[in-house]
Protein backbone atom coordinates (compact mmCIF):
# COMPACT_ATOMS: atom_id res chain seq x y z
CA UNK A 1 0.00 0.00 0.00
CA UNK A 2 2.88 1.88 1.14
CA UNK A 3 4.30 1.07 -1.63
CA UNK A 4 1.43 2.03 -4.55
CA UNK A 5 1.10 5.83 -2.75
CA UNK A 6 4.80 6.37 -2.98
CA UNK A 7 4.26 5.78 -6.71
CA UNK A 8 1.29 7.71 -7.07
CA UNK A 9 3.04 10.44 -5.13
CA UNK A 10 6.09 10.69 -7.56
CA UNK A 11 4.32 10.72 -10.72
CA UNK A 12 2.31 13.81 -9.43
CA UNK A 13 5.90 16.25 -8.90
CA UNK A 14 7.81 17.54 -11.46
CA UNK A 15 11.11 15.02 -11.42
CA UNK A 16 10.45 11.62 -9.78
CA UNK A 17 14.13 11.37 -8.50
CA UNK A 18 12.88 14.63 -6.33
CA UNK A 19 10.99 14.33 -2.80
CA UNK A 20 7.75 15.66 -2.69
CA UNK A 21 8.03 19.43 -2.74
CA UNK A 22 6.66 22.59 -3.67
CA UNK A 23 7.10 23.26 -7.23
CA UNK A 24 7.90 26.90 -9.08
CA UNK A 25 5.38 27.90 -11.51
CA UNK A 26 6.44 30.02 -14.68
CA UNK A 27 3.36 32.45 -15.48
CA UNK A 28 3.19 34.28 -18.76
CA UNK A 29 2.18 37.44 -17.89
CA UNK A 30 2.58 38.61 -21.47
CA UNK A 31 4.11 37.48 -24.54
CA UNK A 32 3.41 40.15 -27.24
CA UNK A 33 4.55 43.42 -25.29
CA UNK A 34 6.04 46.13 -27.44
CA UNK A 35 7.54 47.58 -24.35
CA UNK A 36 7.27 46.38 -20.47
CA UNK A 37 8.17 48.84 -17.62
CA UNK A 38 9.18 47.37 -13.98
CA UNK A 39 8.62 48.95 -10.97
CA UNK A 40 9.15 48.47 -7.26
CA UNK A 41 9.10 50.64 -4.41
CA UNK A 42 12.70 49.21 -3.37
CA UNK A 43 15.45 48.69 -5.32
CA UNK A 44 16.37 45.76 -8.15
CA UNK A 45 19.18 44.82 -10.26
CA UNK A 46 19.01 44.42 -14.05
CA UNK A 47 22.15 43.75 -16.06
CA UNK A 48 24.74 44.53 -12.77
CA UNK A 49 22.57 47.64 -11.86
CA UNK A 50 20.28 48.84 -8.85
CA UNK A 51 17.21 50.92 -10.30
CA UNK A 52 13.28 50.86 -9.10
CA UNK A 53 12.19 51.30 -12.60
CA UNK A 54 13.11 49.63 -15.73
CA UNK A 55 11.16 50.06 -18.91
CA UNK A 56 12.21 47.46 -21.56
CA UNK A 57 11.86 47.32 -25.46
CA UNK A 58 12.67 45.37 -28.56
CA UNK A 59 14.11 47.41 -31.11
CA UNK A 60 15.14 46.50 -34.20
CA UNK A 61 19.36 46.91 -34.42
CA UNK A 62 19.87 47.81 -38.07
CA UNK A 63 24.41 47.64 -39.27
CA UNK A 64 24.59 51.11 -40.19
CA UNK A 65 26.15 49.74 -43.56
CA UNK A 66 23.47 47.94 -44.52
CA UNK A 67 21.33 49.31 -47.52
CA UNK A 68 18.83 47.30 -50.08
CA UNK A 69 17.14 44.46 -49.42
CA UNK A 70 17.84 42.22 -46.18
CA UNK A 71 15.64 39.25 -45.88
CA UNK A 72 13.38 39.07 -42.60
CA UNK A 73 15.11 36.25 -41.30
CA UNK A 74 18.40 39.00 -41.18
CA UNK A 75 16.48 41.49 -39.06
CA UNK A 76 18.37 41.36 -35.55
CA UNK A 77 16.24 42.58 -32.56
CA UNK A 78 17.81 43.55 -28.92
CA UNK A 79 16.36 44.20 -26.07
CA UNK A 80 16.92 48.17 -24.28
CA UNK A 81 16.79 48.73 -21.12
CA UNK A 82 16.33 52.25 -19.71
CA UNK A 83 16.79 53.37 -15.95
CA UNK A 84 15.42 55.19 -13.36
CA UNK A 85 18.79 57.69 -13.62
CA UNK A 86 17.52 57.56 -17.67
CA UNK A 87 20.41 56.02 -18.52
CA UNK A 88 19.63 53.34 -21.47
CA UNK A 89 21.36 50.15 -22.42
CA UNK A 90 21.10 47.51 -25.35
CA UNK A 91 21.26 44.13 -24.36
CA UNK A 92 23.57 41.41 -26.16
CA UNK A 93 21.35 39.41 -28.43
CA UNK A 94 19.30 36.82 -27.28
CA UNK A 95 19.47 37.83 -23.55
CA UNK A 96 16.81 36.79 -21.48
CA UNK A 97 16.80 39.50 -18.46
CA UNK A 98 16.17 38.18 -15.29
CA UNK A 99 15.05 39.78 -12.03
CA UNK A 100 14.90 38.37 -8.86
CA UNK A 101 12.46 39.44 -6.08
CA UNK A 102 13.34 42.35 -4.26
CA UNK A 103 11.97 43.05 -0.65
CA UNK A 104 8.79 44.84 -2.45
CA UNK A 105 6.79 43.31 -5.25
CA UNK A 106 7.67 44.05 -8.77
CA UNK A 107 5.34 45.88 -10.86
CA UNK A 108 4.17 46.26 -14.41
CA UNK A 109 1.52 48.82 -15.08
CA UNK A 110 -1.12 48.59 -12.09
CA UNK A 111 -0.41 44.92 -11.37
CA UNK A 112 2.22 43.50 -9.09
CA UNK A 113 3.65 40.42 -8.80
CA UNK A 114 5.80 38.16 -5.71
CA UNK A 115 8.55 36.11 -6.84
CA UNK A 116 11.00 37.02 -9.88
CA UNK A 117 10.29 38.23 -13.42
CA UNK A 118 11.84 37.24 -16.79
CA UNK A 119 12.17 39.68 -19.91
CA UNK A 120 12.95 38.06 -23.12
CA UNK A 121 12.81 38.86 -26.89
CA UNK A 122 10.34 36.29 -28.97
CA UNK A 123 10.28 34.91 -32.30
CA UNK A 124 7.15 37.98 -33.23
CA UNK A 125 9.59 39.80 -32.35
CA UNK A 126 8.14 41.16 -29.22
CA UNK A 127 8.34 40.89 -25.55
CA UNK A 128 7.30 37.86 -23.65
CA UNK A 129 7.16 38.66 -20.13
CA UNK A 130 6.97 35.56 -17.00
CA UNK A 131 6.78 35.66 -13.01
CA UNK A 132 8.22 32.97 -11.77
CA UNK A 133 6.91 32.23 -8.20
CA UNK A 134 6.22 28.93 -5.85
CA UNK A 135 3.04 27.63 -6.71
CA UNK A 136 1.26 28.45 -3.84
CA UNK A 137 2.09 32.11 -3.74
CA UNK A 138 1.07 31.81 -7.67
CA UNK A 139 -2.64 30.36 -6.55
CA UNK A 140 -3.06 33.58 -3.88
CA UNK A 141 -3.13 35.42 -6.48
CA UNK A 142 -5.69 33.20 -8.84
CA UNK A 143 -8.57 31.93 -6.30
CA UNK A 144 -10.11 35.48 -5.74
CA UNK A 145 -10.09 36.23 -9.59
CA UNK A 146 -11.45 32.76 -10.50
CA UNK A 147 -14.03 32.85 -7.30
CA UNK A 148 -14.65 36.60 -6.28
CA UNK A 149 -14.42 36.57 -1.87
CA UNK A 150 -16.66 39.69 -1.73
CA UNK A 151 -19.64 37.99 -3.48
CA UNK A 152 -18.90 34.48 -2.63
CA UNK A 153 -17.08 34.47 0.60
CA UNK A 154 -17.24 31.04 1.64
CA UNK A 155 -14.30 29.72 2.86
CA UNK A 156 -14.73 25.72 2.50
CA UNK A 157 -15.81 26.92 -1.52
CA UNK A 158 -12.71 29.18 -1.90
CA UNK A 159 -10.87 25.88 -0.77
CA UNK A 160 -12.73 23.96 -3.72
CA UNK A 161 -11.54 26.48 -5.91
CA UNK A 162 -8.00 26.35 -4.48
CA UNK A 163 -7.60 22.53 -5.29
CA UNK A 164 -9.52 23.09 -8.75
CA UNK A 165 -6.82 26.05 -9.35
CA UNK A 166 -3.94 23.44 -8.11
CA UNK A 167 -5.31 20.44 -10.16
CA UNK A 168 -5.54 22.44 -13.17
CA UNK A 169 -1.89 23.96 -12.73
CA UNK A 170 -0.26 20.58 -11.97
CA UNK A 171 -1.85 18.68 -14.86
CA UNK A 172 -1.03 22.05 -16.96
CA UNK A 173 2.06 22.73 -15.94
CA UNK A 174 4.41 23.14 -19.29
CA UNK A 175 1.52 24.09 -21.58
CA UNK A 176 3.12 26.88 -22.90
CA UNK A 177 6.85 24.76 -22.76
CA UNK A 178 7.61 26.18 -26.62
CA UNK A 179 6.91 30.24 -25.22
CA UNK A 180 9.33 29.97 -22.21
CA UNK A 181 6.92 29.54 -19.54
CA UNK A 182 4.27 26.94 -17.64
CA UNK A 183 0.85 28.48 -18.24
CA UNK A 184 -0.98 31.64 -19.09
CA UNK A 185 -2.58 34.22 -16.84
CA UNK A 186 -5.47 35.02 -18.63
CA UNK A 187 -8.84 32.84 -18.64
CA UNK A 188 -7.83 30.72 -21.01
CA UNK A 189 -5.92 28.97 -18.40
CA UNK A 190 -6.68 30.56 -14.63
CA UNK A 191 -6.69 34.15 -14.08
CA UNK A 192 -4.04 35.19 -11.89
CA UNK A 193 -3.77 38.80 -11.66
CA UNK A 194 -0.99 39.06 -9.06
CA UNK A 195 -0.47 40.13 -5.34
CA UNK A 196 -2.76 43.43 -5.54
CA UNK A 197 -5.61 41.32 -5.99
CA UNK A 198 -5.11 38.81 -2.58
CA UNK A 199 -7.65 37.92 -0.25
CA UNK A 200 -7.61 37.04 3.26
CA UNK A 201 -10.09 34.44 3.04
CA UNK A 202 -8.70 33.19 -0.13
CA UNK A 203 -5.85 32.62 1.11
CA UNK A 204 -6.78 31.26 3.73
CA UNK A 205 -8.09 28.66 1.82
CA UNK A 206 -5.07 28.02 -0.59
CA UNK A 207 -3.01 27.96 2.98
CA UNK A 208 -5.72 25.19 4.19
CA UNK A 209 -5.48 23.15 1.25
CA UNK A 210 -1.44 23.35 0.95
CA UNK A 211 -0.59 20.70 -1.74
CA UNK A 212 -3.67 18.91 -2.46
CA UNK A 213 -5.19 18.11 -5.63
CA UNK A 214 -8.32 16.03 -7.01
CA UNK A 215 -7.20 12.76 -8.67
CA UNK A 216 -9.19 9.59 -10.57
CA UNK A 217 -6.97 6.94 -10.47
CA UNK A 218 -3.80 8.57 -9.05
CA UNK A 219 -3.70 11.08 -11.52
CA UNK A 220 -4.50 14.88 -11.65
CA UNK A 221 -7.91 15.61 -13.18
CA UNK A 222 -8.60 18.27 -15.35
CA UNK A 223 -10.78 20.31 -12.72
CA UNK A 224 -12.59 22.25 -15.49
CA UNK A 225 -14.79 24.79 -13.38
CA UNK A 226 -17.16 27.36 -14.99
CA UNK A 227 -19.36 29.91 -12.75
CA UNK A 228 -22.73 29.51 -13.16
CA UNK A 229 -24.29 25.81 -14.53
CA UNK A 230 -28.00 26.82 -14.55
CA UNK A 231 -29.21 23.95 -12.52
CA UNK A 232 -27.15 20.84 -13.87
CA UNK A 233 -23.35 20.16 -15.12
CA UNK A 234 -22.90 19.16 -18.39
CA UNK A 235 -21.21 16.07 -19.74
CA UNK A 236 -17.45 16.73 -20.81
CA UNK A 237 -17.99 14.92 -24.34
CA UNK A 238 -21.14 17.28 -25.03
CA UNK A 239 -19.35 20.45 -24.91
CA UNK A 240 -15.76 19.54 -25.58
CA UNK A 241 -14.32 16.56 -27.53
CA UNK A 242 -12.68 14.59 -24.93
CA UNK A 243 -15.01 12.41 -22.47
CA UNK A 244 -13.56 12.25 -18.75
CA UNK A 245 -15.42 9.85 -16.21
CA UNK A 246 -15.17 12.32 -13.26
CA UNK A 247 -16.65 15.15 -15.84
CA UNK A 248 -20.30 13.62 -16.06
CA UNK A 249 -23.36 15.74 -15.46
CA UNK A 250 -24.46 16.05 -11.79
CA UNK A 251 -27.27 17.82 -10.28
CA UNK A 252 -26.64 21.49 -9.10
CA UNK A 253 -28.40 20.86 -5.82
CA UNK A 254 -27.45 20.10 -2.09
CA UNK A 255 -30.16 19.86 0.75
CA UNK A 256 -32.25 17.64 -0.78
CA UNK A 257 -31.39 13.91 -1.90
CA UNK A 258 -32.16 13.22 -5.37
CA UNK A 259 -35.14 11.87 -6.33
CA UNK A 260 -35.28 9.71 -9.35
CA UNK A 261 -38.56 9.14 -11.44
CA UNK A 262 -39.13 7.19 -14.64
CA UNK A 263 -42.27 6.62 -16.79
CA UNK A 264 -42.69 3.14 -19.35
CA UNK A 265 -43.94 5.98 -21.97
CA UNK A 266 -42.38 9.01 -24.08
CA UNK A 267 -44.32 10.70 -26.71
CA UNK A 268 -42.37 13.02 -28.39
CA UNK A 269 -44.87 15.68 -29.40
CA UNK A 270 -47.24 17.36 -25.69
CA UNK A 271 -49.90 17.90 -27.94
CA UNK A 272 -49.95 14.23 -29.11
CA UNK A 273 -49.11 13.50 -25.61
CA UNK A 274 -52.36 15.41 -24.59
CA UNK A 275 -54.63 13.34 -27.19
CA UNK A 276 -52.90 10.17 -26.29
CA UNK A 277 -53.88 10.40 -22.09
CA UNK A 278 -57.59 12.10 -23.33
CA UNK A 279 -57.51 8.99 -25.88
CA UNK A 280 -58.80 11.02 -28.48
CA UNK A 281 -57.85 10.09 -32.12
CA UNK A 282 -61.08 11.85 -33.77
CA UNK A 283 -63.63 13.85 -33.34
CA UNK A 284 -66.13 11.31 -31.57
CA UNK A 285 -63.57 10.43 -29.34
CA UNK A 286 -63.15 14.12 -28.46
CA UNK A 287 -67.07 14.24 -27.99
CA UNK A 288 -67.46 11.69 -25.83
CA UNK A 289 -63.88 12.94 -24.12
CA UNK A 290 -66.01 16.30 -23.06
CA UNK A 291 -69.42 14.27 -21.87
CA UNK A 292 -71.35 15.23 -25.41
CA UNK A 293 -73.06 12.99 -27.77
CA UNK A 294 -70.77 11.95 -30.60
CA UNK A 295 -71.61 13.06 -33.79
CA UNK A 296 -69.33 11.23 -36.31
CA UNK A 297 -67.26 12.99 -38.14
CA UNK A 298 -66.99 16.10 -40.36
CA UNK A 299 -68.09 15.25 -43.86
CA UNK A 300 -65.21 17.33 -45.16
CA UNK A 301 -62.69 19.63 -44.38
CA UNK A 302 -63.93 22.32 -46.17
CA UNK A 303 -64.00 25.59 -44.23
CA UNK A 304 -67.66 26.23 -43.50
CA UNK A 305 -68.75 22.28 -42.87
CA UNK A 306 -65.90 22.34 -40.27
CA UNK A 307 -67.41 25.37 -38.76
CA UNK A 308 -70.96 24.06 -38.27
CA UNK A 309 -69.85 20.76 -37.41
CA UNK A 310 -67.29 21.72 -34.66
CA UNK A 311 -70.16 24.37 -33.27
CA UNK A 312 -72.82 22.11 -33.72
CA UNK A 313 -70.54 18.82 -31.67
CA UNK A 314 -68.85 20.81 -29.17
CA UNK A 315 -71.34 24.09 -28.94
CA UNK A 316 -74.26 23.08 -29.02
CA UNK A 317 -76.15 25.73 -26.92
CA UNK A 318 -74.18 28.61 -28.96
CA UNK A 319 -76.63 30.56 -30.91
CA UNK A 320 -74.27 32.35 -34.05
CA UNK A 321 -75.19 34.07 -37.40
CA UNK A 322 -71.57 32.46 -38.22
CA UNK A 323 -70.11 29.44 -37.05
CA UNK A 324 -67.29 29.98 -39.45
CA UNK A 325 -67.07 33.62 -37.29
CA UNK A 326 -67.83 32.09 -34.58
CA UNK A 327 -65.12 28.80 -34.39
CA UNK A 328 -62.49 31.51 -35.67
CA UNK A 329 -63.29 33.82 -32.30
CA UNK A 330 -62.98 30.41 -30.32
CA UNK A 331 -59.50 30.15 -31.77
CA UNK A 332 -60.26 26.71 -33.23
CA UNK A 333 -59.90 27.79 -37.19
CA UNK A 334 -58.20 31.20 -38.28
CA UNK A 335 -59.13 31.98 -42.39
CA UNK A 336 -57.53 30.27 -44.84
CA UNK A 337 -55.19 28.35 -42.74
CA UNK A 338 -55.34 24.26 -43.34
CA UNK A 339 -55.50 22.97 -39.78
CA UNK A 340 -54.38 19.51 -39.21
CA UNK A 341 -56.93 17.25 -37.33
CA UNK A 342 -55.02 16.42 -34.53
CA UNK A 343 -54.05 19.84 -34.00
CA UNK A 344 -58.07 20.79 -34.44
CA UNK A 345 -58.67 17.96 -31.82
CA UNK A 346 -55.88 19.31 -29.43
CA UNK A 347 -57.24 22.78 -29.81
CA UNK A 348 -60.96 22.03 -28.87
CA UNK A 349 -60.07 20.34 -25.79
CA UNK A 350 -57.71 23.08 -24.86
CA UNK A 351 -60.05 26.09 -25.18
CA UNK A 352 -62.86 23.66 -23.77
CA UNK A 353 -60.40 23.87 -20.61
CA UNK A 354 -61.46 19.61 -21.31
CA UNK A 355 -58.04 18.52 -20.04
CA UNK A 356 -58.82 19.67 -16.66
CA UNK A 357 -54.96 20.74 -16.13
CA UNK A 358 -54.31 21.19 -11.92
CA UNK A 359 -51.02 23.37 -10.77
CA UNK A 360 -49.08 23.17 -8.35
CA UNK A 361 -45.78 23.04 -6.96
CA UNK A 362 -43.94 20.06 -6.41
CA UNK A 363 -43.35 19.46 -2.59
CA UNK A 364 -41.93 15.80 -2.77
CA UNK A 365 -41.35 12.64 -4.34
CA UNK A 366 -41.50 9.15 -2.74
CA UNK A 367 -39.53 7.14 -6.03
CA UNK A 368 -40.28 3.66 -3.96
CA UNK A 369 -43.90 4.38 -3.87
CA UNK A 370 -44.67 6.28 -6.66
CA UNK A 371 -46.10 8.69 -4.39
CA UNK A 372 -45.90 12.99 -5.29
CA UNK A 373 -47.13 15.37 -3.12
CA UNK A 374 -48.06 18.57 -4.89
CA UNK A 375 -49.02 21.86 -3.47
CA UNK A 376 -52.15 22.50 -4.99
CA UNK A 377 -54.98 25.54 -4.53
CA UNK A 378 -53.32 26.10 -1.10
CA UNK A 379 -53.56 22.46 -0.40
CA UNK A 380 -51.15 19.71 0.06
CA UNK A 381 -52.51 16.84 -1.93
CA UNK A 382 -51.27 13.57 -2.95
CA UNK A 383 -51.02 11.77 -6.19
CA UNK A 384 -49.65 8.49 -7.05
CA UNK A 385 -47.83 8.86 -10.59
CA UNK A 386 -48.92 6.82 -13.18
CA UNK A 387 -45.85 4.08 -14.62
CA UNK A 388 -46.93 5.30 -18.24
CA UNK A 389 -47.65 8.77 -17.35
CA UNK A 390 -46.43 10.97 -20.01
CA UNK A 391 -43.97 13.96 -18.57
CA UNK A 392 -42.45 16.63 -20.63
CA UNK A 393 -39.69 19.18 -18.76
CA UNK A 394 -41.10 22.88 -19.85
CA UNK A 395 -38.29 25.25 -21.08
CA UNK A 396 -39.25 28.74 -22.14
CA UNK A 397 -42.19 27.37 -24.96
CA UNK A 398 -40.74 24.24 -25.82
CA UNK A 399 -41.70 20.98 -23.78
CA UNK A 400 -39.20 18.17 -23.70
CA UNK A 401 -40.65 14.85 -23.40
CA UNK A 402 -38.64 12.82 -20.19
CA UNK A 403 -38.57 9.17 -20.00
CA UNK A 404 -36.19 9.50 -16.99
CA UNK A 405 -35.05 12.31 -14.95
CA UNK A 406 -34.58 13.69 -11.66
CA UNK A 407 -36.60 16.10 -9.43
CA UNK A 408 -34.56 19.09 -7.13
CA UNK A 409 -38.62 20.02 -5.23
CA UNK A 410 -39.98 22.99 -5.99
CA UNK A 411 -40.61 22.41 -9.35
CA UNK A 412 -43.87 24.23 -10.59
CA UNK A 413 -46.07 21.18 -12.38
CA UNK A 414 -49.28 21.68 -14.37
CA UNK A 415 -50.51 18.16 -13.87
CA UNK A 416 -54.12 15.72 -14.97
CA UNK A 417 -55.26 13.33 -12.32
CA UNK A 418 -57.51 11.15 -13.18
CA UNK A 419 -58.71 9.54 -9.96
CA UNK A 420 -55.54 10.70 -7.38
CA UNK A 421 -53.18 9.02 -10.23
CA UNK A 422 -51.25 11.21 -12.19
CA UNK A 423 -51.74 10.72 -16.46
CA UNK A 424 -49.94 13.83 -17.70
CA UNK A 425 -47.30 16.41 -16.20
CA UNK A 426 -45.22 19.19 -17.76
CA UNK A 427 -43.10 20.82 -15.21
CA UNK A 428 -40.33 23.60 -14.89
CA UNK A 429 -37.27 23.09 -13.25
CA UNK A 430 -37.06 24.85 -10.17
CA UNK A 431 -33.15 25.96 -10.17
CA UNK A 432 -34.31 29.31 -8.52
CA UNK A 433 -35.37 27.64 -5.39
CA UNK A 434 -33.27 25.59 -4.71
CA UNK A 435 -29.98 24.71 -6.73
CA UNK A 436 -27.02 25.80 -5.66
CA UNK A 437 -26.20 28.52 -7.83
CA UNK A 438 -28.89 30.04 -6.80
CA UNK A 439 -26.95 33.11 -5.43
CA UNK A 440 -25.99 33.94 -8.88
CA UNK A 441 -27.41 37.14 -10.72
CA UNK A 442 -26.39 34.95 -14.02
CA UNK A 443 -28.48 31.89 -13.35
CA UNK A 444 -31.03 33.38 -15.12
CA UNK A 445 -30.66 35.30 -18.48
CA UNK A 446 -32.33 36.73 -21.41
CA UNK A 447 -31.26 38.21 -24.81
CA UNK A 448 -33.22 39.52 -27.68
CA UNK A 449 -31.73 39.33 -31.59
CA UNK A 450 -32.90 41.44 -34.77
CA UNK A 451 -33.15 39.96 -37.88
CA UNK A 452 -29.86 41.59 -38.73
CA UNK A 453 -27.90 41.02 -35.75
CA UNK A 454 -28.76 37.37 -36.62
CA UNK A 455 -27.80 37.38 -39.95
CA UNK A 456 -24.58 38.91 -39.04
CA UNK A 457 -24.01 36.23 -36.23
CA UNK A 458 -24.46 33.46 -38.55
CA UNK A 459 -22.44 35.11 -41.53
CA UNK A 460 -19.66 32.57 -40.95
CA UNK A 461 -21.87 29.43 -41.25
CA UNK A 462 -22.72 30.72 -45.38
CA UNK A 463 -25.65 29.45 -45.18
CA UNK A 464 -27.46 32.80 -46.99
CA UNK A 465 -30.33 34.73 -44.51
CA UNK A 466 -31.29 33.24 -41.22
CA UNK A 467 -34.42 31.38 -41.35
CA UNK A 468 -35.18 29.07 -38.49
CA UNK A 469 -33.54 26.91 -36.03
CA UNK A 470 -33.95 23.45 -34.67
CA UNK A 471 -32.78 21.66 -31.66
CA UNK A 472 -30.74 18.27 -32.86
CA UNK A 473 -29.34 17.21 -29.38
CA UNK A 474 -29.54 18.25 -26.19
CA UNK A 475 -27.78 16.98 -23.21
CA UNK A 476 -28.41 15.81 -19.78
CA UNK A 477 -28.43 19.92 -17.92
CA UNK A 478 -31.08 20.75 -21.36
CA UNK A 479 -27.83 22.66 -23.12
CA UNK A 480 -27.88 22.44 -27.04
CA UNK A 481 -25.41 19.84 -27.96
CA UNK A 482 -25.93 20.14 -31.41
CA UNK A 483 -28.61 22.68 -33.06
CA UNK A 484 -28.97 23.21 -36.97
CA UNK A 485 -29.24 26.39 -38.43
CA UNK A 486 -31.26 26.72 -41.45
CA UNK A 487 -31.05 30.04 -43.70
CA UNK A 488 -32.04 30.64 -47.12
CA UNK A 489 -29.04 28.99 -49.30
CA UNK A 490 -28.30 26.25 -47.09
CA UNK A 491 -28.12 24.78 -43.09
CA UNK A 492 -25.80 23.96 -40.75
CA UNK A 493 -25.49 22.01 -37.46
CA UNK A 494 -23.42 23.35 -35.02
CA UNK A 495 -21.65 22.43 -31.64
CA UNK A 496 -22.60 23.48 -28.48
CA UNK A 497 -19.31 26.25 -28.10
CA UNK A 498 -19.57 27.45 -31.30
CA UNK A 499 -23.08 28.45 -30.98
CA UNK A 500 -22.43 29.85 -28.31
CA UNK A 501 -19.92 32.21 -29.56
CA UNK A 502 -21.88 32.95 -32.95
CA UNK A 503 -24.47 34.40 -30.63
CA UNK A 504 -22.73 35.82 -27.88
CA UNK A 505 -24.54 34.14 -25.35
CA UNK A 506 -23.25 33.25 -21.91
CA UNK A 507 -24.27 29.83 -21.95
CA UNK A 508 -25.48 27.39 -24.41
CA UNK A 509 -28.17 26.47 -21.91
CA UNK A 510 -31.35 27.97 -23.48
CA UNK A 511 -34.31 27.58 -25.56
CA UNK A 512 -35.60 30.14 -27.73
CA UNK A 513 -38.54 31.81 -29.86
CA UNK A 514 -38.11 32.97 -33.37
CA UNK A 515 -40.14 35.92 -33.79
CA UNK A 516 -41.59 36.33 -37.52
CA UNK A 517 -44.27 39.04 -38.83
CA UNK A 518 -47.56 38.06 -40.14
CA UNK A 519 -46.45 37.02 -43.12
CA UNK A 520 -44.13 34.56 -41.42
CA UNK A 521 -40.51 36.66 -42.11
CA UNK A 522 -38.23 36.02 -39.65
CA UNK A 523 -38.01 39.36 -37.62
CA UNK A 524 -35.77 38.31 -34.77
CA UNK A 525 -35.22 35.87 -31.70
CA UNK A 526 -35.30 35.67 -28.50
CA UNK A 527 -33.54 33.61 -25.67
CA UNK A 528 -33.93 32.60 -22.14
CA UNK A 529 -30.96 30.84 -21.05
CA UNK A 530 -29.75 29.79 -17.61
CA UNK A 531 -25.74 29.67 -16.59
CA UNK A 532 -22.96 31.15 -17.35
CA UNK A 533 -19.85 29.17 -18.68
CA UNK A 534 -19.45 25.73 -20.29
CA UNK A 535 -21.15 23.80 -17.63
CA UNK A 536 -18.45 21.47 -17.45
CA UNK A 537 -17.19 20.24 -13.55
CA UNK A 538 -17.14 22.32 -10.83
CA UNK A 539 -20.07 25.08 -10.66
CA UNK A 540 -18.72 27.99 -9.08
CA UNK A 541 -21.55 29.62 -7.70
CA UNK A 542 -23.00 26.17 -6.65
CA UNK A 543 -19.70 25.74 -4.38
CA UNK A 544 -21.03 28.56 -3.20
CA UNK A 545 -24.36 27.27 -2.39
CA UNK A 546 -23.23 24.37 -0.98
CA UNK A 547 -20.50 25.58 1.21
CA UNK A 548 -22.96 27.75 2.67
CA UNK A 549 -25.34 24.46 3.04
CA UNK A 550 -22.67 23.41 5.45
CA UNK A 551 -20.75 21.69 2.93
CA UNK A 552 -16.71 20.81 3.27
CA UNK A 553 -14.84 21.48 0.14
CA UNK A 554 -14.63 17.81 -0.01
CA UNK A 555 -18.28 17.48 -0.55
CA UNK A 556 -18.19 19.81 -2.96
CA UNK A 557 -15.27 19.22 -5.27
CA UNK A 558 -16.87 14.80 -4.79
CA UNK A 559 -20.02 16.30 -5.81
CA UNK A 560 -18.83 18.07 -8.98
CA UNK A 561 -16.05 15.54 -9.90
CA UNK A 562 -17.62 12.01 -10.16
CA UNK A 563 -15.30 9.71 -8.54
CA UNK A 564 -12.18 11.73 -7.65
CA UNK A 565 -9.65 11.42 -4.98
CA UNK A 566 -8.20 13.98 -2.87
CA UNK A 567 -4.40 14.12 -2.30
CA UNK A 568 -1.50 15.65 -0.89
CA UNK A 569 1.33 15.87 -2.89
CA UNK A 570 3.62 17.54 -0.91
ZN1 LIG B 1 -24.67 25.13 -10.62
Amino acid sequence: MRQILLSVLLLLVPTAQQPPVEPLVRIGLTQNAATVTVRSAETFGVAGRMTRSATFAAVLAVDPNASGAVAAADLQYRITVKFDDDATVVMPAGTRVRIEPPAAPLGIDARAYRGALEIFGNTRHTLTVVNELPLEDYLRGVVPNELNPAAFGQLEALKAQAVAARTYIHRNMGQYKDEGYDICATDACQVYFGVLTEDPLATQAVMETRGVVATYDGWPINALYSSTCGGRTENAEHIFTEKAPYLVSVNCEHTHTQMAFATSRAVPNWKDGVLAVARVRNFSDAARFMGLPARGEPASTNAATLAAFIRRTFYPTVLTASDFSFVREQGILTAGEAVPRRELLFRLIEKKSAFEWQQGVLESFDARERRMRLLAGGQLKEFSLAPNALMYQRIGDSRLPLRKGVWIGGELVDFRAEEGMITMLIYRINFANRAADRYSRLALWQVHKTKAELDTAFRSLAIGEFTDMRVIQRGLSERLINTEIVGTTGRRTVPALRLRTLLSLRDSLFSYDVERNAAGTVVGASFFGRGWGHGVGMCQVGAYGMALAGATYEEILKKYYTGIELQKVY
